[in-house]
């Protein structure tokens, strides 16, 4: 375990030009696709899971009012706050992440997007996200040499079919030309949904050593770790110490969105 030093790529307040940028990307993302995706959007259009509208998973009109993180924030675990400065929890304890952000608030049609993407099968809106994760990591300097996603319980991604967190970072690592390391990061325990279980330390406990990493080609290397929502931070903190115990010299935390 390390204590928590300065050392985040991410500048805790840039929204206004992210704004711009993730808009721009909504318009890369219309404009570009393969002669195939194009017939597959015939065949089955793409609706808005805001309105309702017909041709994107997020129309221009919704992607301006997607509940973007504003404000302070803690600069360690991105918890909105009154002021920028360590919250109490983070004050007060050792920490393995450098630092988490993440890109929306867990609200309005950014919680439909997720709810879309992780239980009615629409893995088609993760380029969607993860264009918003690389708009954000872009304008913040969040450098890395690997993209991670955070494991989801192998129990769980059996019956889902698929972890979300991975279709995440496998966008988010191509459009960034960053190698994504899927099945590096392994989970083995802490089965029990993070969302609303118990206290924050009864989280902790919960995922505490429910990751293992054993990849040697993470030493000395800065990692990106993905996720879809971050509830307190207590699961990427855990898969973090994982990370570093496989000689990671960084991990840095983004998350599409946050509860809040
Ligand atoms: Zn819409
Ligand atoms: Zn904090």
């Amino acid at each position: 375990m390390v204590r928590y030093t300065s050392t985040s790529p991410f500048s805790p307040e840039n929204c206004a030009s992210a704004i711009t940028r993730t808009l721009r990307v909504n318009d890369i993302l219309r404009g570009v696709g393969s002669a195939t995706s194009r017939a597959l959007d015939f065949l089955f259009p793409r609706i808005c899971v805001g309105c309702g509208r017909i041709g994107d998973y997020i129309c221009v009109t919704c992607a301006a009012h997607m509940p973007l993180l504003h404000g302070p924030i803690c600069p360690h675990c991105g918890q909105p706050q009154a002021s920028g400065i360590l919250c109490p929890l983070c004050a007060g304890q050792l920490s393995s992440i450098s630092s988490i952000r993440s890109v929306f608030r867990f609200e309005g049609i950014v919680r439909a997007a997720i709810h879309e993407l992780k239980y009615r099968n629409l893995r088609a809106i993760a380029p969607t996200l993860a264009a918003y994760l690389g708009a954000y990591a872009l304008e913040n300097g969040a450098l890395a040499d690997f993209v991670v996603p955070v494991p989801l319980h192998p129990q769980r991604e059996r019956r889902r079919g698929y972890n979300q967190a991975e279709l995440l970072a496998r966008e988010l690592g191509y459009a960034q030309g960053t190698p994504a390391a899927v099945s590096s990061l392994k989970r083995t325990g802490g089965g029990a949904s993070q969302v609303r279980t118990g206290s924050m330390s009864e989280r902790r406990r919960n995922v505490a050593d429910a990751f293992t990493c054993m990849d040697a080609s993470f030493s000395g290397k800065r990692i990106l770790l993905v996720d879809d929502v971050c509830t307190t931070g207590a699961t990427l903190e855990a898969c973090a110490v994982a990370l570093r115990a496989a000689g990671a010299s960084d991990v840095y935390g983004l998350t599409v969105a946050r509860e809040v």
